[in-house]
């Protein structure tokens, strides 16, 4: 049994915030968590990839369609 995440819901990363978990794992055994964006766009975000450390160059803060917007 995989151990039980930490509840990262209400947690806020750059324009997105973290809703909801997803069944979804990586093969890594990570989880995903359903953010949504500012603009109101979902995006299901490995929780490797959700961080406020800017230089990790992984970190997810955007939806897709915001991220192209940058
Ligand atoms: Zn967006």
């Amino acid at each position: 049994m995989p151990s039980k995440p930490r509840n990262r819901v209400g947690e806020i990363y750059g324009k997105l915030t973290v809703i909801g978990l997803s069944d979804r794992r990586s093969k890594a055994g990570n989880v995903y968590w359903w953010c949504i964006c500012e603009c109101g766009k979902k995006r299901e975000v490995s929780s490797d990839c959700l961080s406020n450390k800017k230089r990790k160059k992984k970190t997810i803060t955007t939806c897709k369609k915001c991220s192209k917007e940058i």
